[in-house]
């Protein structure tokens, strides 16, 4: 099966995601974790992703769409996988859903998280990560047991660059102007399911299961 979670930055995809490969084995892959990886090592893929990334604009569609689909071709024919940010604009998706469909590994539901501006500025500016294991933790909502220590490796959490209110302005704005409009691309295909993503990430994740099963 696979799985598309869409919405705003900050509405809970990553942390559901995660969820869902570790209860239910799906691999997650994440573009914006792929990208950052990248990055990080320095290839070419990061070297042009970076400056877009830091401003909070998307990374342009065509460098996305090829880094995604040769994620998913050297996946080891995984079959059960989950997009977390991708695709960002309909014309990724009208691109990927052709690739995938030639796979036969179409996408068979988008879950669409619905979530207020208050709540994704809250979650953004709160949010602190492993730069170990990626583990999401949030200061408020969800802080790991000693204050900025990664419960499972001990180590320092770090907090995005992206996650500065000045980026989170324009990636909300991003969201807006070029993402949302796959909310009508989907619900066409008939395959958008809506959930709340204000809710905490237990019973988000308590809905997502119950519509798997
Ligand atoms: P995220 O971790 O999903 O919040 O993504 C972080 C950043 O990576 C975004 O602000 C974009 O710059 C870039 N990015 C992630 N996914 C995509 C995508 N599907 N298309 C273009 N850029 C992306």
């Amino acid at each position: 099966m696979r799985i598309v979670l869409l919405g705003p930055p900050g509405a809970g995809k990553g942390t559901q995601a995660v969820m869902l490969s570790e209860k239910l084995g799906f691999l997650h892959l994440s573009t914006g974790d792929i990208l950052r990886e990248n990055v990080k090592r320095g290839t070419d893929i990061g070297k042009k992703a970076k400056a877009f990334m830091e401003k909070g604009e998307l990374v342009p569609d065509d460098i996305v769409i090829q880094m995604m689909l040769d994620t998913i071709k050297s996946s080891g024919k995984k079959n059960d996988f989950i997009l977390d940010g991708f695709p960002r604009t309909v014309y990724q998706a009208k691109k990927i859903d052709a690739e995938l469909k030639k796979l036969k590994l179409a996408v068979d539901i988008v879950f669409y998280f619905k979530t207020s501006i208050s709540t994704v500025i809250k979650r953004l500016t709160g949010r602190r990560l492993c730069p170990k294991c990626g583990a999401n933790y949030h200061i408020v909502n969800m802080p790991p047991k000693k204050q900025g220590i990664c419960d499972k490796c001990g180590v320092e959490l770090y907090q995005r660059k992206d996650d500065s209110e000045e980026t989170i302005e324009k990636r909300l704005e991003v969201y807006e102007n070029q993402t949302k409009e796959l909310i009508d691309y989907y619900s066409a295909q008939g395959i958008l399911k809506e959930l709340s993503g204000d809710l905490d990430a237990k019973e988000v994740y308590k809905q997502l299961a119950a519509i798997l099963a």
